[in-house]
């Protein structure tokens, strides 16, 4: 059937009232809670002018009011647009501008930036069409600071003296909330054609384009989730959302599936690996979705034997390649299983998933998903290729975008005959399961030769003394590019440009060995851990022109 979001929540409330939606620092919040909060946040919402298809901003790390707004949107019929709270002014002003967002509910700690955004005036600034601000801080989730079972740094909150509220529509979430009636008045979305989420991408390759997803596409992909990779019991499962929920794939593989299944979603407003070991070892998640940057980080905590993760019985990892060593070590120390998925936020964003109760596939990102179709293409005539050749991957299901939010062109550009062009170039092996090569646009022509940098780097992150490594195109007059590597070292190893070099040629093609290297103490990455190739070569034109 079709449910929107909203449905689901209602659904999932009255079958398990009083059971723990959500665990933020010792808090408990049951279904029961939730709903009733979200429908406050709705109602206010409603009372300040916005309906059916007005987007409103969600501004926030991970904390019940992230929860409450994203599902109080929904009840309002409005669309969501979840921001990321690390971005600088020119991103939150895209944003916002983009998206037309009419409404934002954020963190005291973030309003400064975004007061800088809306000018002196509203009428001022480049988002006239913001009128409400609701401000919450995170002492607003909890009553009950003594029984932290983390103390919080104590920081300025709560009338935070920078916020101007009273002014230009900016409201304190607690007086939004206690002034906003118990119920909104019910709002007839179509859960096929309305959009539900203008979900920005990653932005790795280029400026954010605003994916419209519709409930459908949400509700579609929890439940091929739900049904493929964690095998849950309803009502039981305990998800530890290190994941930032602004981010598509905490979003759908957390939030949307938890509440599908009556689950309980331990909230850890950022990924700190000290505390996600303490967490792990007192609320006993069973579920552990992450980034590979993650599983990596808890292997390299110096304690991390010290700690009984056995609770963890699924890890699913996505967003970029999990390299193999981390996943048998993190299988060994926890004793769960840890599944390597993919997806993009244009579908919701799961496509692929190893599956978890028959052969696994290391170094491959596994099969469809159920009602998911998925090809491989030629990358200039489109047609389709046989199995076992690399090209583009093209995927079609019901988790599958509208399309850009306000750009058809690049829309019309993005679908091929009703498929979605993905720009990741993959493989299909004789048993169907997918593999990763790498994205189209960061391929490399060096000398008529198509090099993949994920190639090059993962023979670079086999070497011992290395810590990171990105590899990127560089202009090259003889060659058209040229292989440059960036590097970061291991603590205390010193190695040479000559000694990698040595390293490569004797693992590589001398067409891919990089030609020149540059070493780094970090490398530029997203949120989620992905190294941004693009600013690198953005760094690199500057420092050539
Ligand atoms: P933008 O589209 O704005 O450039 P982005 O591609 O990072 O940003 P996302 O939708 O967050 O936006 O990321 C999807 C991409 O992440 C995929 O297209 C793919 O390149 C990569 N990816 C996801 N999972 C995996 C995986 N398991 N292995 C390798 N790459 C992956």
């Amino acid at each position: 059937p079709n449910i929107s979001i909203s449905d689901m929540l209602l659904q999932t409330t009255a079958k398990y009232p009083n059971h723990e939606a959500l665990h933020f620092y010792g808090k408990k919040t049951t279904y029961r809670e939730l709903l009733s909060a979200s429908q406050r946040m709705a109602a206010g919402l409603q009372a300040a002018g916005i309906g059916r298809g007005d987007r409103v901003a969600i501004m926030l790390p991970n904390c019940p009011q992230t929860m409450i707004a994203y599902f109080g949107v929904m009840l309002a019929g409005a669309v969501v647009v979840m921001t990321n709270p690390l971005y600088v002014e020119r991103e939150l002003e895209h944003q916002l501008k983009d998206s037309g967002a009419a409404a934002i509910v954020t963190l005291d700690l973030l309003y400064p930036r975004l007061e800088r955004v809306r000018g002196k005036t509203p009428e001022d600034g480049p988002v006239p069409q913001l009128r409400t601000v609701i401000v919450t801080s995170i002492q607003d989730a909890l009553p009950f600071p003594k029984n932290l079972l983390f103390p919080i740094k104590q920081r300025r909150s709560g009338n935070n003296p920078q916020v101007a509220y009273g002014k230009h529509g900016v409201m304190r979430y607690t007086s939004f909330m206690s002034k906003a009636p118990k119920l909104p008045s019910e709002v007839a979305v179509d859960p096929a054609a309305d959009v539900a989420l203008i979900q920005y991408t990653g932005g790795t390759t280029g400026i954010a384009k605003g994916v419209m997803l519709t409930n459908r596409n949400l509700i579609a992909n929890a439940r091929q989730s739900v049904a493929w990779f964690y095998r849950m019991e309803e009502g039981k499962e305990r998800f530890l959302a290190a994941l930032p929920l602004f981010h598509v794939f905490g979003l759908t593989v957390i939030m949307n599936l938890s509440v599908m299944i009556g689950g309980t979603i331990i909230l850890l407003p950022r990924f700190e690996v000290g505390v996600v070991l303490e967490t792990i070892k007192k609320l006993k998640p069973t579920l552990f979705p992450g980034a590979p940057t993650m599983y990596i980080a808890l292997l390299n905590h110096p304690d991390v034997k010290k700690y009984d993760l056995s609770s963890v019985r699924v890890c699913v990892s996505g967003s970029s390649p999990l390299p193999l060593e981390v996943q048998t070590q993190f299988e060994a120390l926890t004793g769960g299983k840890i599944i390597e998925g993919y997806g993009l936020t244009e579908a919701s964003p799961v496509t692929h998933v190893n599956p978890i109760w028959t052969k696994r596939k290391i170094g491959t990102v596994g099969l469809p998903l159920p009602n998911t179709d998925a090809k491989i293409v030629d990358m200039t005539t489109g047609e389709e290729l046989p199995q076992g050749e690399v090209g583009e991957l093209l995927v079609r299901g019901p988790q599958v975008m509208l399309g850009y939010w306000g750009r058809p062109e690049a829309t019309a550009a993005t679908f091929k005959d009703g498929w979605l062009r993905t720009g990741d170039l993959a493989q299909m092996d004789s048993d169907g399961f997918f593999a990763i090569v790498d994205r189209i646009k960061d391929i490399i022509i060096a000398g008529g030769f198509n090099i993949y940098p994920r190639e090059v780097e993962e023979v670079l992150y086999e070497h011992p003394g290395v810590r990171d490594a990105a590899v990127i195109g560089v202009k090259d007059p003889y060659r058209g590019e040229t292989v440059k590597a960036f590097i970061v070292l291991r603590k205390d190893v010193s190695l040479s440009s000559m000694q990698l070099d040595r390293w490569c040629r004797d693992r590589l093609a001398v067409f891919k060995v990089p030609h020149l290297y540059e070493f780094r103490t970090e490398l530029p990455m997203t949120m989620i851990g992905k190294v941004l190739r693009r600013k690198l070569q953005e760094e690199e034109a500057n420092e050539r022109e």
